[in-house]
């Protein structure tokens, strides 16, 4: 059975063709910059050249059909005809409280995400273009939508409610939602299937430490509390993003500034975090190199990731009464030994002990714990793309 994932951004769509048996992949790729100049795809198919289309984009419509037309190419393509794609796997950010699961698209389904989209303004929408767009194009296929927030719907009422009146949870359905479920979801499982038999109630955090970042508490396979809220912008501190603030600080910096409440939520979502404390940089490669050349402000921007990551952390371990497996992913998770020993230090008490050596890896599936550790640490490649197939899958079955 192949199955096409299709990642859909405001101006961009990312695609991965797979073949389910084996998990292979067949093709990915992505278009830039759709609706705008200088649009492009990029596809590449494994053991080939890159190819590079210089093409306009005016819309999703169009860039799906020219990658349909590459993914089927007589000469360069991997199909025979779109026909053989079995079903469509799109992600889908927000699924409000009505999807705990992956779900089939149908006109009813395609209404509720409708709904949905005033809590996701950002992504929803062209998530929902990308779902229209590939009905349009592969009537054959069965299109469904995996969603970031599914995941996390198992969070108790105490964990995922705000301390404000009812009301607003109930009129507004303001509450924490969580997201990156699909990563924390494949991580989660992949460490319960490396720690075998005997898995079922297994203790863990899962930390996607990556331009977003979150965390995840785990037990016996179902999320009990993360650290994304609302919105992607809570929790952690993260590239651009302030994560967890005192909300009273959004009012006081609108008069100050003379700035709307909504443009200071703009600046907590892109001139923050990482990227506002050090004035240089959102990426972490480029913060080390500045504190390697002496530059405080890039060292204090990285003791406050660090600080928050391994605060969260502790935070966490009550919703599941201890920990087992703190598990590492995403590109700050897995290609920073450096990270992952700073957080580590702090979680001594927990009886988390490091392997320096093991630690070193960049990249890989690896356990960095050492022998003696009584919390089991690893490092897993994320892999969301490999999970919605996965979900689109089972859901077929
Ligand atoms: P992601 O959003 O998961 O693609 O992660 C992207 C981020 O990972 C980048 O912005 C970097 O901050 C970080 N990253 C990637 N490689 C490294 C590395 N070798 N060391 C530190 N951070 C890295």
């Amino acid at each position: 059975m192949k199955i096409l994932v299709v990642n859909c951004g405001s101006s961009t769509l990312k695609y991965k063709l797979f073949e389910m048996e084996g998990e292979r992949v067949l093709a990915w790729g992505m278009a830039d910059r759709i609706g705008s100049a200088g649009s492009r795809i990029y596809h590449r198919v494994p053991g080939r050249e890159e190819i590079v289309l210089d093409d306009p984009l005016p819309g999703h419509g169009e860039a799906a059909e020219r990658i349909l037309g590459l993914l089927t190419d007589a000469g360069r393509g991997v199909l025979g005809a779109a026909a053989e794609i079995s079903a469509v796997g799109h992600r889908v950010v927000h699924g409000g409280e009505f999807f705990q699961q992956p779900v089939l698209v149908d006109d009813g389904v395609i209404l509720t995400l409708e709904e949905c989209s005033d809590l996701a303004p950002l992504h929803n929408p062209p998530n929902l273009t990308g779902i229209r767009v590939c009905r349009r194009l592969m009537p054959h296929a069965a299109q469904v939508a995996v969603f970031d927030t599914a995941f996390h719907q198992t969070m108790p009422e105490y964990a995922c409610l705000y301390p404000i009146p009812y009301r607003y949870y109930k009129d507004f359905r303001v509450r924490k939602y969580g997201f990156h479920g699909t990563s924390h979801k494949y991580v989660s499982a992949r460490a319960a299937e490396i720690a075998g038999s005997g898995s079922g109630d297994l203790k863990i955090i899962t930390c996607h430490l990556g331009n977003g970042s979150s965390l995840c508490a785990v037990r016996g396979g179902r999320s009990v509390d993360t650290t994304m809220g609302f919105t992607p912008l809570a929790g952690l501190m993260m590239g651009t993003r302030c994560g967890d603030i005192d909300p009273s600080i959004i009012p006081y910096l609108a008069e100050k500034e003379g700035l709307t409440a909504g443009r200071v939520v703009e600046v907590l979502n892109k001139d923050s975090g990482a990227l506002g404390i050090s004035g240089i940089s959102s990426d972490f490669r480029d913060l080390f190199r500045a504190a390697g050349e002496g530059n405080k402000r890039a060292r204090l921007a990285i003791d406050m990731f660090v600080y928050r990551v391994a605060a969260g952390i502790g935070s966490l371990v009550p919703a599941i009464g201890g920990l087992d497996m703190l598990v590492f992913t995403a590109g700050i998770g897995e290609n920073s030994p450096e990270i992952r020993r700073e957080v580590c230090a702090y979680l001594t008490w927990l009886g988390v002990l490091l392997d320096d050596d093991r630690n070193s890896v960049r990249g890989a599936e690896a356990e960095i714990s050492a022998p003696g550790s009584a919390v089991k640490v690893l490092v897993i490649p994320t892999d969301e793309e490999k999970m919605i197939a996965r979900e689109t899958a089972l859901l077929l079955k």
